[in-house]
């Protein structure tokens, strides 16, 4: 079982992620960006060190959860970035959402230095990350799964092989364009029957009681209902993941016409400054250009 592992961004996601992994008796050494987002994990007994190199100067496992394709390139590849130091035999799990292609380059890159990748992105977002529940959707050599699995069950409950390098960032995002179509068009529903007099709540319970209902909804609607946008899923990261897999359409002749309808919908949001936002907050687009508020209070 690896021992020691080099954990890099401590973002929303890799926050409560590396703290589960220094409860689960891992001995983490932490890397961020931002050194003050390192401070919660220090005092829970991980080193904290001034470099993605450090970090996995004497990893087993390298762990990176950052923002995007260019953040992880950065991270592996840049100055002060992992292959200055990565051990032959390491494995490197990658949960960031990003372009399938970057990070079978990326694995490559590993493997010539005689470490394993594995494309792991996650979905339960900060509450799954926090529960150490979340879903891991997984793309690399089956045999690397089973060795870096003791460290990924650490994290989360629901472990889905997906095949070759790649593949888990293919099918994460797949689960996006749905996921954000659902909230948004959820949004466009709230958006019209608020405006034609039927109250949030009433529609709520229509929603519920039918074929529409669905444990994302349920989960969002509270926090639109009071307009709580505090960001569990940042809006921009989604409008990121929604380009990702515009472009995979592109490259693999797969027309998406909605989903390249809801992209601009994120874009416009984001546009207007709602970036940082959880993504729930495409709402306020809506409700902005509507004239109406979908709000119970
Ligand atoms: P976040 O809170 O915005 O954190 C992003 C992290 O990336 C921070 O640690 C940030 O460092 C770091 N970072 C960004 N650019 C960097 C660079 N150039 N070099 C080094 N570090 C860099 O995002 P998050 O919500 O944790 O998401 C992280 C990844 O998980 C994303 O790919 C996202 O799509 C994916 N994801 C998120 C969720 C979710 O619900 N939040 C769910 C599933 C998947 P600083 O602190 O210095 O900014």
């Amino acid at each position: 079982m690896a021992q020691s592992i080099g954990f890099i961004g401590l973002g929303i996601m890799g926050q409560p992620m590396a703290l589960n992994l220094v409860k689960a008796g891992y001995k983490v050494t932490a890397f961020n960006r931002t050194r003050g987002k390192a401070e919660a994990i220090e005092k829970a007994g991980a080193a904290v060190v001034a470099s993605p190199a450090e970090a996995a100067r004497h990893a087993d496992v390298v762990y990176i959860i950052v923002s995007d394709t260019a953040a992880v390139e950065e991270v592996v590849t840049g100055k002060g970035g992992i292959l200055e130091t990565l051990r032959s035999g390491a494995i490197v799990i990658d949960s960031s959402t990003i372009s399938p292609g970057v990070s079978r380059k990326l694995a490559c890159m590993s493997a010539g230095k005689g470490a394993s990748w594995l494309d792991a992105p996650v979905t339960g977002s900060k509450h799954g990350a926090e529960k150490g529940e979340l879903t891991f959707m997984i793309g690399g050599d089956r045999d690397v799964l089973d060795r870096a699995m003791p460290v990924l069950q650490a994290l989360g409950k629901k472990h889905i092989y997906c095949g070759a390098h790649g593949s888990g960032l293919s099918a994460k995002l797949a689960q996006n364009v749905i996921q954000s179509t659902m909230v948004e068009i959820f949004c466009e529903g709230l958006v019209l029957a608020t405006k034609a007099g039927v109250r949030p709540e009433t529609m709520m319970e229509i929603i519920q009681g039918s074929m529409a209902r669905a444990t994302l909804t349920d989960f969002k609607a509270p926090f639109i209902f009071r307009g709580d946008f505090t960001p569990y899923f940042p809006l921009k990261l989604m409008h990121k993941d929604l380009e990702l897999a515009m472009e995979a359409a592109y490259a693999q002749n797969v027309p998406m016409p909605t989903a390249a309808a809801v992209k601009e919908v994120y874009g416009t949001a984001k546009a207007q400054g709602k970036g940082d936002l959880d993504y729930a907050a495409v709402v306020t687009f809506l409700e902005e250009t509507a004239g109406v508020k979908v709000r119970t209070s």
